[in-house]
């Protein structure tokens, strides 16, 4: 029997936060096979046991782990009010509920991980988690390397200081007076690459996330998606 505690089964599960799952087992809101648990510590096999939350069972699904190219025009979310195309209907096959970890702006294209695994999606985005992402983004004219520099410090947002990054030139076009930039930061707050570079007078005209972690896109073509293999799944942890 694989037995493991209760707040992490649920974690595990999507519910909530580990911390947060334990809070609802100690306001009575979890029960073990019909008997409410309020008391930290109480394991169970989520193969085989019931639990529910406020009455409602929890499922324990197959975990799922994908890696998809999200292509520019597309909404990280489950729905769209309002019709567009949303990343779930570039999974074909897939009929579990996943949820994004992170988001990518709907003009953005590149690498978004997507799991069924809540305490795994809360780990990897919690800001304590300093993941590095890496983002190749083209900008309207081309910055000067002090400029460069600055974003390489950090650079103050509205919403604060950057944390340092890393960035360098992939490519200069002076025909078209645009520059190609991979810059890797270690947060993630709305917009920041396109804040960034905006902050230094220079207009993103396309991102792209080109590496999460440990991994990076590789030939994984615009719109389609692939299962993350056992391995890499450790090294995102
Ligand atoms: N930074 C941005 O500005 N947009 C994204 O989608 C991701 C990072």
């Amino acid at each position: 029997k694989a037995l493991e505690r209760l707040q992490k089964i649920l974690a595990a599960a999507g519910i909530a936060s580990r911390r947060k799952c334990e809070e609802m087992i100690l306001a009575g809101m979890v029960e073990l096979n019909g008997e409410k648990v309020t008391t930290l510590g109480v394991k169970a096999d989520p193969a085989v046991d019931v639990i529910t939350v406020n009455g409602k069972t929890i499922r324990s699904e197959k975990k799922l782990y994908l890696m998809l190219n999200k292509s520019k025009g597309v909404i990280t979310s489950a729905k769209d009010p309002q019709g567009r195309k949303v990343v779930s209907d570039f999974l074909p096959g897939i009929k579990e509920r996943v949820y994004p970890v992170g988001r990518l702006d709907y003009d953005t294209e590149g690498l978004l991980l997507l799991t069924n695994d809540g305490e795994f999606a809360n780990l990897l985005t919690h800001p304590s988690h300093h993941v590095p992402k890496t983002y190749r983004a083209t900008v309207k004219g081309v910055p000067h390397g002090t400029a460069l520099e600055q974003l390489q410090k950090g650079i103050k947002l509205k919403d604060g200081m950057t944390a340092p990054a890393e960035v360098e030139y992939h490519d200069v076009d002076t025909d078209s007076n645009e520059a190609t930039i991979t810059i890797t930061i270690f947060e993630g707050r709305n917009r920041q690459v396109r804040r960034m570079f905006e902050a230094i007078g220079h207009k993103v005209t396309r991102l792209k996330r080109i590496r999460f972690g440990e991994l990076g896109l590789e030939n994984l073509a615009r719109g389609k998606y692939r299962h993350l293999t056992p391995v890499e799944i450790k090294e995102l942890l």
